[in-house]
Formats: C-alpha cells, structure tokens, sequence
C-alpha cells in the first residue's frame, strides 16, 4: 500500500494510492496514518479495503506521509563513498543524531533557508518508518517492527551544522528541513530496501545518483541498534543517510539559494519537489 496524507497543513486527511493512481480517502476507516493505524494489525485492516469502495479525493497539497512522528532520527555518514567525499572515516558504529519534528514538512511544501544561512545543502534519504513499539529486538527481526519507507529529505545548513560549535542538531532541525513522503510505501512492497535506486537534482542537473547498496548500516541493523539506547514507537522516523554527491562535496562546494528547485525520488517511493526561499 501507497498511504499518504492530503490536505492542507494541519488539516490533511489520511489516504491510499489505488493501483490507477487515484487517491482515496480513508478518514471513514482511521483518524490518521499514525500510531495504531499503522501498526501490523493497523496495516491488515487497511489492506483488506478494498479501495474502489472508498471515496476519491482530488489531487491537492500533499502532507508528510505520517503523523505524530515523536522522534526523526537520522544517521551520519552511512554511505561509504558519501564519507569519502566529505573526507571522513566510516565511523565503526552509526553515528546518530536527531532532527527536530517540527522541522517536518510535505514532500512538495516550499523549503525555507534560514536566516543568515549561506551553505543549505540536500541529502536525499531512506526514510523508515517504524510500526510497532521496538525495545532491544535483534537485527533477525527487526523488519518486524517497521511499517513500510518513504522518501525523507535530510536538509542540512553545512555551517549551523559543523562551524557554529557542538553537535550537528542546529544544522538539521530548522523549519522545513524534513520533507518525508509523498507515500508510507508498506514494506510488503519494497522487496529489499538495500537495492533501491536514489537520485536528487537541483534545477535539472543531477547531484546525487546512488543506491542504498552502499549503505554500511543497513536498515535492519539501524533499527535493532537504535532499540538498545531507546525505544522506538510507531510514527517514528529515521533518515537513514545519504550517498555521495552533496553540495559541501563538491569542488568548490554549492548551496542552494531562494528559487532552486530541488527534485528527489527513490525507486518505488515516488518523488518530491521543493523550491527554495528565503525565511524572512
Ligand atoms: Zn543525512
């Protein structure tokens, strides 16, 4: 299943993509795509709707693809030629970090640098999306606990984020710097998340072209990994981190100003698309 949220900001409605591509209104069946809604049980219940049934919303603004999300929490450097490029070493363990929830946006909602910024940069991302409550499970079933991926823009300010003193928090909690979705794609749909195509283009011109095959922790490990330091519970998100091809990587490095366009998909997640502007 393809579950999204459609509607304006605070008032999105939960939804399915049919398999012509029509959107179709679940709010007569669950309050939200959240908590329980998609939980093992939550996604048995959905699936067996069948979607003709269901009313057809017509097309508008598309909302982050899950609600009440209570922790975004991101890995660093998990792409071995990505932390070749920004002239780090893979780190022996994940390096973890947290991304603001009010930094969450929809997949096509405007982003906004921020003040005094002058290094906003892109990462495109996995983003998985966690089911069921997760507390020291094993990698062999850590699968078990996750409701499905989507594609997550892990925006980044590179000087908030390493010049400015501390950790990386500052540089990726800024609002708007959290585009997840267009689509929660459940996971019976995606046959192996580490053999998913990943792509990001600034203006037309492709900036990343890569494949969750380089990712050094892959999904199932992250999410056992995660669950011995805390637990996880459903609507939570993690960015699983981004293969090469980011501004600050480049020679001379580029950032994006008011008026890019940032377009972003994975294979089977769908795609998104932001213009840049300045936050007054
Ligand atoms: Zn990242």
């Amino acid at each position: 299943m393809k579950l999204m949220r459609v509607g304006e900001i605070g008032q999105e409605k939960p939804a399915m993509l049919d398999a012509d591509g029509k959107i179709r209104d679940l709010s007569g069946h669950v309050s939200d795509i959240a908590g329980a809604s998609i939980s093992p049980e939550g996604l048995a219940k959905l699936a067996a709707i069948d979607p003709k049934t269901l009313p057809e919303l017509q097309p508008g603004r598309i909302g982050a693809c899950v609600a009440g999300t209570g922790k975004f929490i991101c890995i660093g450097l998990n792409f071995s030629d990505h932390a070749a490029e920004t002239g780090a070493a893979v780190p022996p363990e994940p390096v973890i970090f947290m991304k603001a929830t009010s930094a969450i946006v929809g997949p096509n909602d405007n982003v906004l640098i921020p003040r005094g910024s002058e290094k906003t940069d892109w990462e495109v991302e996995l983003g998985v999306v966690i089911g069921k409550t997760a507390k020291y499970v094993s990698e062999a079933d850590a699968l078990d606990y996750v409701a499905g991926y989507c594609v997550s823009h892990d925006v980044s300010e590179r000087a908030f984020q390493t010049e400015r003193a501390g950790q990386w928090t500052k540089g990726k909690s800024c609002d708007t710097f959290g585009p997840i979705g267009p689509w929660l794609v459940t996971k019976d749909e995606i046959a192996d998340p580490q053999n998913l195509g990943m792509w990001l283009k600034v203006n037309g011109e492709t900036m990343q072209n890569g494949s969750s095959k380089t990712m050094v922790y892959g999904v199932a490990f992250v999410v056992s990994y995660l669950s011995q330091f805390m637990s996880l519970y459903p609507g939570d998100v993690i960015s699983t981190g981004t293969p090469p091809g980011v501004g600050m990587g480049m020679k001379p490095p580029r950032f994006l100003r008011a008026g890019d366009v940032v377009e972003l998909g994975i294979e089977g997640l769908g795609t998104q698309k932001q213009t840049f502007q300045a936050d007054l």
